[in-house]
């Protein structure tokens, strides 16, 4: 509609409510009759009364002015010749004409049926436990309905509103040589001026409104699947059938649980002694918070798997649920702590690290091989020449890890 009235081109004589051929005196009269139903003063500083009156008053100013007339009369001349004629029955003969070929053009009516309100399309987020075994979920709908205050009509005071005298009531013009239809860019096509819209709605007749939309979400829902919720779109006008809520998902990302296949993966850090003594700790699942037992001695980069707790399989199985230790360490402690540390490893002896131990028996025997095939060779580490990778190590976000060449001990 909007974009209808910003492609009106006024007719300043329609606008004024004159036939075309209407002398001096009639402009004025017509113009002094318009002030009074439009002026802004009156009318408690309408929007819309302030905008027709610019028009009333632009179409007043060219036609009062002589020579600006006569340009403007061309102009129609050429824009609607019949307007210019300004005879009626010139228009009714058109118009008899005008219905004619409108019932040969006549399509066949729309099939029988009730009017079906608009379908709404939503996007919402899933959580995981619900996208993974199924459940119900909601999403909040905007929906746009007949405003309640007005009823739709636009105004709750009708006898506020003049008729509209551009289109004589009627919502449309007839406009160019062949008297196309247009709708009356003066009241919108109303018939009428709403010079007291209603305040709820603006005098559109609808207003927005949120609802809470529930859904069923089935199991192993998709990374992107689309739902369709029957019947709670719009509704229909005159009692007719709702539409339908159509709801694009995504699932939410898990900030703990990483679906893996069918697995779920959920690091665990542990702090030196919980992972030495063992400990129980609080873990996330698909079913909400559960307690773990970590069993002692749960080095680095263990995994404790819960059977059947992860995501649902096509067979209606479900995979696992395994949570990977993860040993922490503090960024920085004090020398003495530091002391007391290593005093308390040589107290247990290397010995007692297992992996540790196996890592250094392996070396040895690396070391051992070296020796054997590149007796005198400088054991090169560093990776290839010219490769700027990082070698061996691979660099943490703290940066990267360095690989020196070995200066005594082991290789001699
Ligand atoms: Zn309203
Ligand atoms: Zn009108």
């Amino acid at each position: 509609m909007r974009f209808i009235m910003a492609l009106y081109q006024p007719d300043h004589y329609r606008v004024l409510g004159v036939p075309v051929g209407a002398d001096a005196r009639r402009l004025k009269e017509a113009y002094h009759r318009l002030s009074r139903v439009y002026h802004p003063d009156l009318r408690g500083g309408s929007r819309l009364a302030t905008e027709r009156f610019q028009r009333i008053a632009a179409a007043y100013s060219e036609l009062s002015d002589a020579s600006l007339r006569e340009i403007y009369d061309r102009k129609l001349v050429l824009m609607d010749p019949l307007r210019m004629v300004d005879d009626p029955r010139a228009e009714r003969a058109l118009d008899r004409i005008d219905g004619i070929v409108g019932r040969l053009r006549r399509r066949p009516k729309a099939l029988p049926g009730r009017p079906r309100g608009r379908d709404l399309r939503v996007t919402c987020e899933v959580p995981l436990a619900v996208a993974a075994l199924g459940g119900s979920w909601h999403v909040m709908v905007d929906y746009e309905t007949t405003c309640a205050t007005c009823d739709g009509v636009g105004t709750v005071q009708p006898d506020r509103n003049p008729g509209c005298h551009v289109c004589m009531g009627e919502g449309h013009l007839k406009v160019g040589v062949r008297r196309q239809r247009q709708v009356c860019g003066f009241c919108g096509g109303r018939g009428e001026v709403l010079l007291a819209p209603c305040d709820t709605c603006d005098g559109s007749g609808r207003v927005q409104d949120r609802r809470e939309v529930a859904f069923n979400v089935p199991a192993r829902l998709g990374a992107a699947a689309t739902l369709r919720v029957r019947g709670a779109g719009e509704m229909a006008p005159r009692g007719g059938i709702p539409g339908d809520v159509i709801v694009a998902t995504h699932i939410a990302k898990h900030p703990l649980l990483e679906p893996r296949g069918d697995d779920l993966i959920c690091q665990l850090p542990l702090s030196w002694s919980e992972a030495t003594c063992g400990c129980t700790r609080d873990v996330p699942t698909l079913a909400g918070l559960q307690r773990l037992r970590v069993p002692a001695g749960s080095w680095s980069g263990r995994e404790l798997r819960v059977p059947q707790q992860g995501l649902l399989r096509r067979d209606q199985h479900r995979g696992d649920l395994r949570y990977v230790i993860m040993v922490d360490v503090p960024d920085a402690i004090s020398e003495a702590d530091g002391a007391a540390l290593r005093s308390l490893e040589s107290q247990l002896g290397m010995a007692r690290f297992a992996r540790r131990a196996r890592y250094e028996t392996q070396l040895d025997a690396v070391a051992a091989a070296d020796r054997h095939d590149r007796a005198g060779e400088r054991v090169r580490v560093a990776g290839r020449e010219g490769d700027d990778s990082p070698p061996a190590e691979a660099a943490d976000e703290a940066g990267r890890a360095d690989v020196s060449p070995m200066p005594k001990g082991r290789a001699s």
